[in-house]
């Protein structure tokens, strides 16, 4: 589950415009006049942004007609108002200003605008049938036996089955082609709006909004994958072994790349469902959180408090008493809710909520606290100007409460009085292969579904070599290929993916996941902890927490690099990091890898 967070910055960035004019006044403005612009449009963007919020809190507490109808007039009210400021502020540029109005109009202008009502309409009808298409999607072995995409994903993640793995993978991958026009309408619509804004295409906005030259962005994202290939690739060779003896060297070639229905997950984005083929022998689980949790009969509001005083415990302030009266900790047994986890900003002072179906599980154990790190970034940067009440960049936000969450450590809940005795340290490797099948395995994935679009929007890559470019990019960065012949200059593999259907960025994945490493260990080198990264929690230590305040304080306010130092003393991204955690894991690997190409030898 990734929980989603509502966030002013990400909701602007694909806002159509309601403006008549695009081109600029022939007068030279003044960087007064800038300035006074600048006041004005956060005095009146904060206010209808708090208005959105509210409809869009009540839209999905109450499931109604009605509410969706109010929710959707007031997100309406803010993108116009988003987007007419987008243009309105480019006419300040090139203007000598302070360093904050540059970064305010900066961002300001990170969004496609269409000068022509029609086009704005359009691109509007089309993100909705895009999103439409793919979330009514279906397929149909008979005709009145219909599957939707939930239920073929649980037969990939329990089937051991290889010919019914494959005809889910490919029942759900035969369906995105019906809205492959669409798909390519909107690119070259969008294109257009991004145009407007003055940038060369939709993927050179996206990579932009990193405070460096988007050809530097597209770099940097190559240096950070090469830093961590060499896990992934141990993970990749270990889990071809395990895949050979489960289906066998007809199904799982020896070398080369491996079909992508066999790794438990649509997209093989994460491996987690194939732990238990790819658990070490005679791993026994000798704790479970959710018995214990299960057995306290810990309700939604003790398991919010105990993520609470994990923040508390870093020095950081309780949460408000309106936190705790406003949000909705668990499923109201008379109406319809959205459950997905998110976290709310309702306005600048101190109205923050989760929304959230807790249940006593380690698993919603670790969610809650990755929620309130949303909640903790917005108190943080509550007295920023509204602009820059945001996330450093766009991979923050989401980084911050896996931080914490790699904080959960045995040790911690030992500490809280949720474990009695911490294992011994045999138990690390189980663990850290659990969570490598998530947080390794994205790294590539989450990379290449915007490398593919960087080139898409550019028009590298032309509709007739959608599948082509797709799959060079799996095989190349995932060892992967297609389980079958593909179809051809028809196909759309790329739009069974929902983010590739709803057009959105994914780049800030990839980046969340290498953050969380470096800020995890930028804090538990700020404690004093000199162990094995993987055993560090924080918990308890204020000095830590006062570093990740300082970033906390900072929101958007300065290029992404400075928060990164205010943390972490570096102002790049490591992903060293990242190996340092899973260091064990991969020397652990190795030695796998080692005697099973001995054992194919003998
Ligand atoms: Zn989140």
């Amino acid at each position: 589950m990734t929980p989603k967070i509502i966030s002013t910055l990400l909701a602007t960035a694909l806002a159509a415009a309601s403006t008549t004019a695009l081109a600029a006044p022939a007068a030279k403005p003044t960087a007064a006049e800038a300035e006074r612009f600048l006041a004005d449009t956060e005095a009146k963007l904060n206010k209808l942004n708090n208005e959105q919020a509210r409809a869009a809190w009540v839209g999905s507490n109450f499931i109604t007609d009605d509410t969706e109808g109010i929710a959707a007039y007031f997100a309406e009210r803010y993108l116009s108002a988003s987007g007419e400021a987008a243009v309105g502020a480019r006419r300040f540029n090139g203007l000598k200003l302070s360093p904050e109005a540059s970064r305010k109009l900066m961002l300001l202008q990170q969004t496609v605008v269409f000068a022509d009502p029609k086009e704005r309409e359009q691109y509007a009808a089309l993100q909705a049938a895009l999103n439409g298409a793919y979330g009514k999607a279906k397929y149909c072995p008979t005709k009145d036996a219909c599957m939707a995409l939930g239920e073929m994903e649980k037969v990939l993640a329990n089937s051991r089955d290889e010919a019914k793995l494959k005809e889910m993978w490919t029942g759900w991958h035969a369906q995105a082609p019906a809205y492959k026009d669409k798909y390519v309408e909107y690119v070259a619509l969008s294109n257009k709006g991004a145009k407007q804004m003055g940038f060369a295409d939709t993927g050179v906005m996206w990579r932009s909004q990193y405070d460096m030259p988007p050809e530097a962005f597209a770099a940097e994202m190559e240096r950070l994958w090469q830093q961590v290939k060499p896990l992934y690739d141990a993970l990749h060779t270990y889990t071809r072994y395990k895949l050979r003896a489960t289906y066998g060297p007809d199904v799982v070639p020896a070398t080369g790349p491996i079909p992508s229905h066999l790794f438990g997950n649509m997209w093989s984005q994460t491996w987690t469902n194939l732990y238990p083929i790819l658990k070490p022998a005679g791993d026994t689980k000798s704790f479970d959180l959710t018995k214990v949790l299960e057995e306290r009969k810990t309700d939604a509001k003790q398991m919010t408090k105990y993520a609470e005083g994990f923040y508390t415990s870093l020095g950081m302030q309780k949460l408000p008493e309106s936190f705790w009266e406003r949000s909705l900790l668990t499923k109201p047994r008379d109406r319809d809710v959205v459950c997905h986890a998110s976290a709310w900003p309702i306005n600048e002072k101190d109205d923050v909520r989760i929304k959230m179906c807790i249940t006593p599980t380690a698993e919603d154990f670790t969610v809650i606290h990755h929620e309130l790190g949303h909640v903790y970034y917005f108190l943080g940067y509550t007295k920023q100007p509204f602009l820059f009440r945001n996330g450093a960049n766009d991979g923050f936000h989401e980084a911050i409460g896996d931080t914490v969450a790699l904080s959960i450590t045995p040790a911690y809940l030992k500490q809280i009085g949720l474990m009695d005795q911490e294992p011994d340290v045999n138990a690390d490797i189980p663990q850290l292969l659990e969570r490598a099948l998530s947080k390794v395995t994205i790294l590539p994935f989450a990379y290449t579904v915007d490398k593919w679009r960087w080139d898409v929007y550019s028009g590298k890559t032309k509709p007739a070599d959608y599948d082509k470019s797709w799959w060079q990019l799996r095989e190349q960065y995932m060892g992967m290929k297609r389980p079958v012949e593909g179809q051809g200059i028809t196909g759309f593999d790329a739009g069974a993916k929902y983010h590739v259907a709803a057009d959105v960025p994914y780049a800030r994945y990839f980046l969340a996941d290498m953050l969380q490493f470096q800020f995890h260990r930028a804090l538990c080198r700020e404690a004093g902890y000199t162990g094995p990264l993987n055993r560090c929690s924080v918990y308890g230590n204020a000095k830590a927490g006062a570093k990740l305040q300082q970033m906390l304080a900072m929101g958007a306010s300065k290029p992404w690099p400075e928060a990164l130092k205010a943390i972490s003393g570096e102002d790049k991204i490591d992903g060293n990091a990242l190996l340092e955690y899973f260091a064990p894991l991969k020397t652990w690997l190795d030695q796998q890898n080692a005697a099973f190409a001995a054992a194919e030898k003998k």
